[in-house]
């Protein structure tokens, strides 16, 4: 047992500890407070602790519980919002009144809970670790999928099918040693370590998120990594709710670090009322919450985005396709930060640690799309990507904390106020954001859209690069000096973003777009900007840019999802005769 030689607000240094090793969770002062050592030389050790450690004093009392910080993965933790150490707050809530009281200790998992275990493989069966042996019913949304943990392997002799709370045992493994180990509904995790598989794979498919400037212009893949800033007022909000919503993933894992408390509140309350639009049922049926607020402690936000992505794995592992979204890995820096001060590291760039890039490293790394852990015989894959929000103060992305993520990340949608004060939404900058993925994905895009799709995408950037360039002539030497084939470049840009990236996140048709129905909107752009240059050319202006079809195609997002095929492909029609009317020297109504 050891005891306090030094309080500094989260941190707590302590001697006497020669039986706790490094990471270790530790139980500090009477409160039993839960608290997890960082650095340790010789037996005096500097602990984080995760709740408020007023009153604890020289003297107090620390134990260890000899093992890292866990969290403990089973049916139940969807629909659950948690603290950054997996206390469930609802639970706490019902039990003190208050949203977290120090020293209550509730698992993180309800343990009187019944769930009906339905066996999938019978006794006498081999199997590994990461096999699924049955499944129970978590939510309507998802079937959870009883995994054989890690480290255990041999010849199942005893499972049954029932009733069972996470603590009963389903079934026994007798393994090579000739032990007989439990298999229970529940099994642990230590947080800071990526939880195995069998092989990582190039990402090759696409997130389809339904959001035109995202799927078309900077897609993200499945099992990818992906940073947003967002400066105040921008749609950040907007934009990681509309991923959480329609991403085509299974699972969510939304880890809010708040700015003030009630930004967190904010999503507390705003997160549980979304609705799953695909299945009209509750989006917390699939989904898993952690939060803390600003006014929680530190130590907990640190560990919050450890838990989320164990969390995230786990239901990787079982072989789905899940999402993390981090809000924001700012403020996590900022207590990456003040635990380095206490510890009174050796400061780097803005007083961040040295090793602030290797940790975001470390959690955007755990993204991936993996062959699961599970025998040969019976291959799974999942996929996690990772998405997270920086939130630099003042917008100002030259910070350690953004410069860091944008070295890691593979994908960056940067959030723009300028748009957002213009009410172009999403307010996704075309020219600062960027999308490293888009030779991986390509042979997705040629086989499932046709290799026009890729194409197209280019030339879309390519128009959106050269209006920014025209725009620069024109503020120098006037609108008049274009000629009629730039000013059409103008036209096809401005149809670009008000037609096809700006995008209603609460219009019930535009909110989401498919794949085929944002390349066959895009291509309607970029016919009309082709079939539109030799009219142009003969002179007619005003006409061409006047045109039935081309009104039409402003308001082609909103056709319903049921007729826009249809509907697309007779724009496509008038706008050929039309302009070829034009080109020819008539008029579109003659
Ligand atoms: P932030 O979280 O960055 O402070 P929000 O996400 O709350 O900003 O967005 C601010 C406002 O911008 C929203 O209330 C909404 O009116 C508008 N907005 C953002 N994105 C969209 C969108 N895709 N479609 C329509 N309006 C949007």
């Amino acid at each position: 047992m050891g005891k306090i030689v030094k309080v500094s607000g989260p941190l707590v240094v302590a001697e006497g500890l020669s039986d706790a090793g490094m990471a270790d969770i530790v139980l500090v002062g009477a409160e039993r407070l839960r608290g997890e050592i960082l650095t340790m030389t010789g037996d005096r050790a500097s602990i984080q602790v995760y709740e408020e450690t007023a009153g604890l004093g020289p003297g107090s009392e620390v134990v260890t519980t000899g093992s890292p910080l866990s969290v403990e993965l089973g049916p139940g933790l969807l629909g659950n919002i948690y603290d950054g150490i997996q206390r469930p707050l609802e639970e706490i809530r019902k039990l003190t009144g208050a949203p977290l009281t120090r020293g209550v200790d509730v698992p993180a998992l309800n343990r009187s809970n019944k769930w009906a275990f339905k066996a999938t493989l019978k006794a006498g069966e081999k199997v590994e670790a990461g096999d699924i042996i049955g499944t129970v019913r978590e939510t309507s949304a998802i079937e959870h999928r009883v995994m054989v943990p890690y480290g255990i392997s041999g010849e199942l002799v005893e499972i049954k099918s029932g009733d069972y709370t996470v603590l009963d045992v389903v079934a026994k493994v007798r393994t090579v040693t000739g032990e007989l180990a439990d298999i229970t509904l529940m099994q642990k995790w230590a947080v800071r370590k990526g939880r195995p598989y069998r092989k990582k794979n190039l990402p090759l498919v696409p997130l389809q998120s339904g959001q035109r400037v995202i799927d078309t212009l900077f897609p993200l893949a499945k099992g990818g990594t992906a940073a947003v800033p967002g400066p105040f007022g921008s749609g950040k909000t907007v934009v990681q709710h509309a991923l959480a919503k329609w991403s085509d993933v299974d699972v969510v894992v939304y880890i809010g670090c708040g700015e003030r408390g009630n930004e967190m509140t904010d999503v507390l309350t705003e997160f549980p009322e979304l609705t799953d639009p695909r299945s009209g049922e509750p989006l917390m049926k699939r989904t898993v919450l952690i939060a803390n607020t600003s006014d929680m402690p530190v130590a907990a936000r640190e560990a919050s985005i450890y838990t989320g992505i164990t969390i995230a794995e786990y239901y990787r592992d079982m072989g789905y396709d899940v999402a993390v979204i981090a809000d924001s890995t700012s403020r996590w820096a900022e207590a990456l930060r003040e635990m380095s001060g206490r510890l009174e590291e050796m400061p780097g760039e803005e007083g961040y640690p040295a090793y602030l890039s290797s940790r975001l490293a470390q959690f955007y790394e755990r993204a991936g799309a993996v062959d699961c852990l599970a025998s040969e015989k019976k291959p799974r894959k999942g996929t996690l990507t990772a998405i997270g929000a920086v939130s630099p103060q003042g917008g100002d992305t030259s910070e350690p904390v953004s410069q860091a993520t944008l070295r890691i990340v593979k994908v960056f949608w940067g959030l723009d106020a300028v748009l957002a004060r213009a009410r172009h939404f999403p307010a996704i900058n075309w020219s600062s954001s960027y999308s490293l993925y888009l030779d991986n994905l390509r042979p997705w895009y040629d086989a499932e859209l046709g290799a026009d799709f890729s194409l197209n995408r280019v030339k879309a950037s390519a128009i959106l690069q050269e209006e920014a360039d025209l725009r620069e002539i024109v503020k120098l030497i006037g609108q008049d000096s274009l000629s009629p084939a730039d000013r059409l470049t103008l036209e096809t840009a401005k149809m670009l973003r008000e037609d096809f990236l700006q995008q209603n996140a609460f219009a019930d048709i535009d909110s989401y777009s498919s794949y085929d129905r944002q390349h066959r909107l895009l291509s309607l752009i970029l016919q009309y900007d082709e079939l539109a240059r030799p009219a142009i050319n003969a002179g007619n202006q005003e006409r061409v840019f006047g045109i039935a079809a081309r009104a039409l195609i402003s308001r082609a997002k909103t056709i319903p999802a049921d007729s826009y095929v249809n509907a697309y492909e007779k724009i496509a029609r008038d706008l050929r005769e039309q302009l070829n009317v034009i080109a020819a020297g008539g008029t579109a109504n003659d």
